[in-house]
């Protein structure tokens, strides 16, 4: 299947599944997400005015957040809850090697613009950066 990057407009071969948006490389992915983040906020975020999709599905994720008991990450469709939040988002499917990092550092915290995807290497730089420690696996 012939798909159009959607950092560098570059046409390339892929196989499915096909995602809303789709990348030459996983490095286009990382660079093109982390811009996503500062983008989506200043085009006022159109999924989550009300009655958005995404709304509904954070609602969906909230009433299950509440029956959960000192679970840190709670599963949603088998899956951890803020990986399918952040597929959902960024319309795009999360490999091993993604790590879905919580900006605020808050792991309760699964509003999707509170979530960045991260490569493991990145994600650990970031903290290292922080000065990390405690805070290495938010
Ligand atoms: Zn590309
Ligand atoms: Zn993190």
């Amino acid at each position: 299947m012939k798909v159009i990057c959607s950092y560098c407009g570059v046409e390339f071969d892929k196989k499915a599944p096909l995602f809303e948006n789709n990348f030459c490389s996983r490095e286009h992915f990382y660079r093109w997400n982390s811009k996503r983040i500062s983008t989506y906020n200043k085009e006022k975020n159109p999924m989550n005015k009300p009655g958005g999709v995404l709304e509904s599905r954070l609602r969906k994720s909230l009433k299950l957040r509440d029956k959960g008991k000192g679970v840190t990450y709670r599963k949603l469709l088998g899956r951890h809850e803020h990986r399918r939040m952040a597929e959902e988002f960024f319309g795009t499917e999360l490999t091993s090697n993604d790590i879905v990092h919580h900006i605020n550092g808050n792991k309760r915290d699964n509003s999707p613009l509170n979530l960045q995807i991260l490569s493991r290497s990145e994600h650990a730089k970031l903290h290292l950066g922080k000065g990390g420690g405690a805070n290495a696996k938010l």
